[in-house]
C-alpha cells in the first residue's frame, strides 16, 4: 500500500484530516471517567445540538462505532415490531436501513426511488399510516439530496418521526433540524466533520427522546447513554481521542461559523465540475450536493478502471461504485481539509489520464 501521506483523498470517507486535528491524535490518551473528560463530553454535546439548530430540550449521544451502529441503534430504539415505518431506497445506504429494518423485523415500506428529490412528496401519501420516516439525507452512493424541508413538512403532517441519516452532508451541505423538523439525526466522525473514523452521533429532539422504546439491545441502548450522558460519560470506553479532536473541531466550526464551511464545499466542488467539462465525464445526478460529485464516462471507458488508474498512475483516490453501477459511475468527494489547489491534482490527473490539455 502506499504511503496514506502520497495519496490524494477525494473519498466519502475518510477525507484529508487537518494538521491541528492529527496532532491531537498523535497524544497520549488521558483517562476518562474524571470531571475533566465531562467537561468535553458536555462541550461536545451543546455544540453539536448548536451546530445542527436543534429545538431546545434535544439531546446528543456518542457512540463509538462507525455510522452504521448508529443506523442501526435508531432502528432499535426508535422503531418497533408492531408501527409500520417509511423508508426512502434510493441507494446503498437506503437500502442499508431496509436491511437493518428487516434483520429486526421492523415492518416498513420501502419506498424505492430514483432522480427525483422528493421535493414533491405526493408519492409518499400512500404510506400515510406510517409512524416514522427514514432518510439517507444525502444518499451518498449517487450523489443525490433529498429536500429534507419538504420530507420534514410532510412527517409534520402525518405525525411521523423524521429520521435522518445526516452522515455524509453535515459540514458541507445545510442543515437544521428545526427548520426541516427532523427528530433523529444520525452523524459520524469521518467524512464532512473530518476526523479519524470510530465515532458516531445521534441527536435526539424532545419528541424523539419520548419515542424511545425499550430496545434490545445492550451497547446501543439509547436510554443508558442519555442517563450516563447527563453527567457527561457513556456507558463504556468511547473513543476518547476523536472525543478530544471533535471538541477541537467543534470549537473551530463554531468560531467560523458553518455557513463559512458550505461556501467553501460549494465554491470547491463548483470549481472541480466546471473545470472536468472538457472531458467525457458526466454529472449523475440532477440534485448534488455540494459534498459530492458522482460521474459518469460518457465515451467507453469504465469507471471502475478510470479509479484504478487514477490510484496507481497519479495516487489520487476516488470513490469507486459497487454492483450494478461498478463500470458506469465513480464519486469524488469534496470534503476535508482542501481548497481548489488540492483539487487540482485531481484535475490535472484527470486531464492527464484523458491525454487532454487543460
Ligand atoms: C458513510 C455513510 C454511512 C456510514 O457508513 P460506515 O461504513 O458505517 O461509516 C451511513 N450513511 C451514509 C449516507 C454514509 O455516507
Amino acid at each position: 500500500m502506499t504511503n496514506a501521506a502520497e495519496q490524494y483523498l477525494f473519498t466519502p470517507g475518510p477525507v484529508k484530516i487537518p494538521t491541528d486535528i492529527l496532532a491531537l491524535g498523535a497524544m497520549q490518551t488521558p483517562y476518562f471517567r474524571n470531571q475533566a473528560f465531562s467537561e468535553v463530553v458536555f462541550e461536545c454535546e451543546k455544540n453539536l445540538l448548536a451546530l445542527t439548530n436543534a429545538p431546545e430540550g434535544s439531546r446528543a449521544i456518542f457512540i463509538t462505532a462507525s455510522g452504521t451502529a448508529a443506523m442501526e441503534a435508531v432502528v432499535l430504539n426508535l422503531l418497533d415490531t408492531q408501527e409500520q415505518c417509511i423508508v426512502i431506497n434510493g441507494g446503498t445506504f437506503g437500502q442499508r436501513f431496509v436491511d437493518i429494518c428487516h434483520l429486526h423485523q421492523r415492518p416498513i415500506f420501502n419506498v424505492k426511488v430514483s432522480n427525483t428529490n422528493l421535493a414533491n412528496t405526493d408519492s409518499l401519501e400512500n404510506f400515510q399510516t406510517a409512524s416514522a420516516l427514514l432518510v439517507n439525507g444525502h444518499e451518498t452512493s449517487i450523489g443525490l439530496l433529498y429536500d429534507l424541508h419538504a420530507l420534514g413538512n410532510f412527517c409534520l403532517t402525518h405525525g411521523m418521526l423524521h429520521i435522518v441519516d445526516a452522515i455524509s452532508m453535515f459540514v458541507t451541505d445545510e442543515l437544521d433540524m428545526q427548520k426541516c423538523a427532523i427528530d433523529a439525526l444520525i452523524l459520524s466522525s469521518h467524512k464532512g466533520l473530518a476526523l479519524p473514523p470510530g465515532l458516531a452521533m445521534v441527536i435526539l429532539s424532545p419528541k424523539a427522546l419520548r419515542r424511545i422504546k425499550h430496545a434490545q439491545t445492550y451497547y446501543l441502548n439509547f436510554k443508558n447513554h442519555l442517563e450516563d450522558g447527563l453527567r457527561g460519560q457513556t456507558p463504556f470506553t468511547p473513543a476518547v481521542t476523536i472525543i478530544l479532536q471533535l471538541q477541537l473541531r467543534l470549537a473551530q466550526l463554531m468560531a467560523q461559523g458553518l455557513a463559512h464551511q458550505q461556501q467553501r464545499a460549494k465554491a470547491i466542488a463548483e470549481y472541480f465540475r466546471a473545470a472536468i467539462k472538457p472531458l467525457p465525464l458526466k454529472t449523475y445526478s440532477a440534485y448534488m450536493p455540494n459534498a459530492l460529485t458522482a460521474l459518469s464516462p460518457t465515451d467507453s471507458r469504465k469507471a471502475s478502471e478510470i479509479v484504478a488508474e487514477l490510484e496507481h498512475q497519479y495516487h489520487v483516490v476516488v470513490a469507486p461504485n459497487g454492483g450494478e453501477l461498478k463500470d458506469t459511475l465513480f464519486r469524488v468527494a469534496h470534503m476535508g481539509d482542501i481548497d481548489e489547489a488540492y483539487t487540482d491534482v485531481l484535475i490535472n490527473a484527470l486531464f492527464n489520464y484523458y491525454q487532454v490539455t487543460r
